[in-house]
């Protein structure tokens, strides 16, 4: 059997929770509820503004280093994914 050390990438879509605004195309890896977007991953971005909802200018994210790597961290509650 092959190993498939990097497990299964899902692309999302992550949208505006207040004004459902599409904010980015994200390639997600593993299972579980979207709580950071890793830069590099991130296929397509909407966003004029880092962090910032284009339409109603939400902020949606902060700006963060997780182990090095630069991410988004999704606030709770202002995004939703599908
Ligand atoms: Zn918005």
């Amino acid at each position: 059997m092959k190993p498939n050390k990097k497990g299964p990438v899902t692309t999302v879509n992550v949208y505006c929770q207040q004004c459902k605004t599409q904010l980015f195309r994200y390639r997600k890896g593993g299972k579980g509820a979207l709580v950071k977007c890793f830069k590099e991953r991130i296929s397509e971005n909407f966003t004029l503004e880092p962090c910032v909802c284009p339409t109603c200018q939400m902020t949606f994210a902060r700006e963060a280093l997780i182990r090095g790597t630069p991410a988004y961290k999704l606030i709770g509650g202002k995004v939703f994914v599908r």
